[in-house]
């Protein structure tokens, strides 16, 4: 039988609760496979902080360096946000990615049928949306030097190198290419000089894919898109920050933030996470919608380990538990048969993906 190490980075807030569910639903499908998983838990976050005094402890990047993929939760809260900035968590998380080497953010947004309603736009607008946003993960300007304050004047810079903008370029038109062949870029060109580079760079690794259909469009632009008409994206190319920008916007378009998963690739090991926070808000009630960290696992088994099979059984999990009208709080007003916790919907879907 095949072993799979996973790392298990919980974190804070509700990350715990979701994570605990994904791992259900992983042991689940794999009892139908020829495969296992052996999870190793690490720190990280203010959880982190509270025990070792540092937000990411050496210890979970060994960890997470000696695994085959790392399936996180989330990180933060009010407690640890007066802290100096190095020490709050989420220093810790871009400190990770950035060890990791994790450039690519891959960040699929799925209109589900079901919850057509769901979505603050009018169905004829949402209905059949299945973007992708390809986001630089670990440049632009969240890691920009110089960067600084005073107590009159705070700076950051946005610099992209040729060669970080390639690697980029390369994995959305890889990606585009498994998909209906669009790449979409955008960038701020009309104003930012980094964002001119960023353009030709684009256009020249383009050449290479000559069947993927290239555009460009400029950020302030791809929002108001993103809002007229979603399907006339399928990948959508961004820095860092952009990216961080749209894909929230996007996440809107299929109803909630608790339904949309990620990935973080381009190195040995990948990141595997929702795109949500710790909503401590929520944190501790039972109540956090925990699909976008089983389709994080999903995005697991497809990408990390190459185990499609299962992948698809749980995304058909997840489409089940919705057509059957199972549905946690967040999701309550739009056509539930049955308003469920998060252990009741992660134990719904390893039902249904065990079969
Ligand atoms: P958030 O995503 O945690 O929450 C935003 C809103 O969405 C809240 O109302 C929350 O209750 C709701 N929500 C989020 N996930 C949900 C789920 N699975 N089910 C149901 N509802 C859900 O964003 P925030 O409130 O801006 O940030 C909270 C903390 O999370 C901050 O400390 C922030 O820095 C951190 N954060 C961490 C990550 C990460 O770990 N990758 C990402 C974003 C924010």
């Amino acid at each position: 039988m095949k072993r799979y190490k996973i790392a298990l980075i919980k974190g804070d807030g509700i990350g715990p609760e979701i994570i605990d569910e994904a791992v259900k639903v992983l042991d689940s499908v794999a009892s139908c496979f020829d495969f296992y998983f052996e999870y190793v838990e690490a720190l990280m976050g203010g959880c982190a902080y509270d025990i070792t005094g540092d937000p990411l402890p050496q210890e979970t990047i060994n960890i997470s360096l000696s695994s085959d993929a790392v399936l996180f939760g989330a990180i933060g809260g009010t407690k640890w946000d007066n802290l100096p900035r190095e020490k709050r968590p989420e220093s810790g998380l871009l400190r990770f990615r950035k060890e990791l080497g994790v450039y690519a953010n891959l960040r699929p947004a799925v209109v589900y049928d079901e919850l057509i309603n769901a979505s603050s736009l009018k169905p004829e607008v949402v209905k059949g949306v299945d973007l992708m946003v390809v986001r630089e993960l670990i440049g632009g300007i969240y890691f920009g030097e110089p960067k600084g304050r005073d107590e009159n004047r705070g700076w950051n810079t946005m610099v992209y190198t040729r060669a970080e903008i390639v690697r980029i370029a390369h994995q959305a038109f890889k990606i585009a290419m498994t998909r209906s062949k669009r790449v979409c870029s955008i960038d701020k060109a009309n104003v930012l000089d980094v964002s001119q580079l960023w353009r030709d760079v684009v256009t020249e690794v383009a050449t290479e894919y000559p069947e993927v259909e290239l555009s460009h469009m400029y950020v302030d632009n791809a929002a108001m898109q993103l809002i007229r008409d979603p399907r006339q994206f399928d990948v959508m190319l961004t820095g860092n920050i952009f990216g961080d920008i749209l894909s929230d916007e996007a996440s809107m378009l299929s109803g909630s933030i608790g339904l949309l998963p990620s990935a973080s690739v381009g190195a040995k090991i990948g990141v595997y996470e929702p795109i949500h926070g710790s909503a401590p808000d929520i944190a501790g009630q039972g109540i956090a919608n925990p699909i976008a960290t089983i389709s994080s696992a999903s995005m697991m088994l497809r990408y990390a380990l190459g185990e499609n099979a299962a992948a698809d059984k749980i995304d058909a999990a997840v489409k089940r538990a919705l057509k059957e009208g199972y549905r946690t709080k967040d999701l309550a007003q739009f056509d539930a048969k049955e308003v469920c916790s998060t252990s009741e919907m992660g134990s719904i879907i390893a039902n249904y993906a065990a079969k």
